[in-house]
């Protein structure tokens, strides 16, 4: 049995009635607390406090994980791979600025903390690595695999990819040799025409067909039998697609979607049949690309089979930037009134998105990032109104995947006064990527063992059966330019109040409240 009990999530434990400890789970009795808005008949809000009372179970045993990339032969696939590989043993390289080792700098999960409260006496914080909030599975300890319509070898393929140093490739060469992307399906009309040349890796036929997603499906047990691996998480970090025409009867319900890959109809991607392959097969499902894979027919589809689904656009550079700014600048009252984002890019994803239906995907997936911040102020913004906001990205072969942003914010200020920020961003792409891959699969694969139940009162029964987090992840919003929600619930844009729902969740799930920062033990004595 390749299941192992975890040992990380004994850091701390929570000294409370509502909390309880056994060797396979942790049960938490958690109170959350809304606020329900009614107006009156004068047009007056009244707010009315509400109190929900949810069981949360977590399964304390840590699976052994698998991760598949599609495209896993790119810079992001490649380098994440070579990161992993280099944590896991602990690899020090030589660069022109001195030895540098291994970490996951950039990974929520490895590389930040969370209060978990205060030591009374000293007054001082006490913060824990977010690895530690819950029992999560260790990047170290993922086996590593995918698809890509290249067959370069990985070691070939992080050479192409020209991010690492020389220095470390050389140390995880021999290991990367040996790992070579399986065969994928590749429908022409949807990546751009300048991909073609690597396209030498293909399973048969150029449209969707109910063979395509048996394959996928077959792939994936097969890896997890050869690698005795209890879980996969599949993530699309393969190029940005052209959007899917979303058509009645093709993909807008999960049995017309089904019927349209069995009839080989044109409109089906193949994102889109990894992401119905993954649903059948019960592996959560990543898109880190921009295009509409998640077509209504599939999200239904996930819904009908209770299985994860998450997406979409990782959102590393430009835009992780701009859904913090945007955020402080209109909470701090200051009225934003523009935002213009060039970007140049030399790296292959760069290439494919010199074409213009596949940059359509990622200047929709870039645009819509401020809305809902913009929406919440009714106080500087008028219904309907919104700052003017424009997306440029060009293909510059010589910076590689040194990509520049560079993003101008106008705003008005007191008085008709203006306050311009310019900003000059190099966003080394795969080493920002990388981490968020990493968060992605982690988190999916926490989410997979957390239930929950609600209870009318705290006396009722528990007879309620636990069940699953709705099929749309929307706690991965965090890492994700367009996060998907689950259908008519608000996006949530603002990179703090995604970090927020994140941390408070899993605070939850151990009977711990929401980080609140009031930190009245410091104001009232
Ligand atoms: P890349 O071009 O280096 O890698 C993509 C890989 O996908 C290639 O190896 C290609 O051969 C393969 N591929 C294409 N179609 C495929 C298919 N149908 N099946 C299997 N493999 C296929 O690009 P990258 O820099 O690694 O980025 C990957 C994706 O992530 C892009 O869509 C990009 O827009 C998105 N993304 C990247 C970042 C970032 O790097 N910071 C941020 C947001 C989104």
């Amino acid at each position: 049995n390749s299941t192992t009990p975890t040992t990380n999530d004994s850091t701390f434990t929570v000294n409370s009635p509502n909390v309880t400890y056994t060797n396979n789970e942790i049960l938490s009795k958690y109170t959350y607390r809304t606020t329900s808005v009614a107006q009156d008949p004068n047009g007056k809000y009244v707010a009315t406090p509400q109190e929900t009372l949810y069981d949360f179970k977590v399964d304390r045993k840590v699976p052994k994980t698998g991760m598949m990339l599609v495209g896993w032969g790119g810079n992001n696939g490649t380098t994440v791979t070579a990161g992993i590989i280099a944590n896991r043993r602990g690899l020090v390289w030589e660069t022109r600025e001195g030895p540098r080792t291994a970490n996951y700098y950039g990974s929520v999960v490895m590389g930040s903390t969370m209060k978990l409260g205060t030591e009374p006496k000293t007054m001082k914080e006490v913060n824990i690595p977010f690895h530690d909030v819950l029992p999560m599975v260790h990047p170290n300890d993922l086996v590593i695999g995918g698809w890509d319509i290249s067959g370069m070898n990985l070691a070939e393929a992080m050479n192409r990819a020209a991010v690492l140093e020389p220095t470390l490739k050389e140390q995880v060469k021999k290991e990367m040799t040996q790992m070579v992307p399986l065969p994928s399906i590749y429908y022409p009309d949807f990546i751009a025409a300048n991909q073609e040349d690597r396209a030498d890796n293909l399973i048969d036929g150029s449209k969707a067909c109910v063979a395509h997603v048996e394959k996928i499906r077959q792939d994936i047990r097969d890896f997890k039998s050869q690698n005795n691996v209890d879980k996969v998480i599949v993530q699309w970090t393969a190029n940005t697609e052209r959007y899917a025409d979303l058509v009645p009867g093709v993909n807008d319900t999960a049995d017309n979607l089904l019927k349209a890959i069995e009839k080989g109809h044109e409109e089906v991607s193949p994102s889109t049949v990894f992401a119905v392959a993954c649903i059948l097969e019960d592996a959560p499902f990543i898109n880190g690309s921009p295009q509409n894979t998640f077509v209504p027919g599939a999200i239904e589809l996930a819904e009908k089979h209770g299985a994860f689904i998450g997406g979409d656009d990782f959102k590393s550079g430009q835009t992780k930037m701009k859904s913090a700014l945007v955020d402080f600048l209109i909470s701090a009252g200051i009225k934003l009134t523009s935002i213009a984002s060039y970007n140049h890019l030399g790296n292959n994803d760069g290439k494919n998105l010199s074409s213009q239906r596949q940059f359509r995907s990622k200047e929709i997936s870039k645009s819509s990032v401020v809305d809902d911040m913009v929406e919440a102020n009714n106080v500087l913004y008028k219904p309907g109104e919104h700052p003017d906001h424009t997306v440029v990205i060009k293909y510059m072969p010589a910076v590689g995947d040194n990509k520049r942003a560079l993003d101008e914010y106008y705003a008005e200020i007191f008085m008709g006064g203006h306050q311009t920020i310019s900003i000059f961003n190099v966003c080394e792409d795969s080493l920002l990527a990388s981490p968020l891959i990493i968060d992605l699969v982690l988190l999916a694969e926490m989410m997979t063992r957390i239930q929950w139940r609600a209870r009318a009162n705290s006396a009722e029964a528990e007879s309620a059966e636990f069940k699953g987090f709705h099929s749309v992840l929307s706690i991965l919003s965090y890492m994700l330019k367009a996060p998907l929600t689950p259908p008519g619930t608000p996006v949530i844009n603002s990179l703090a109040k995604q970090r927020a729902a994140l941390t408070n969740i899993f605070r939850a799930c151990v009977g711990l409240e929401p980080e609140s920062d009031m930190t009245l033990e410091h104001k009232l004595f």
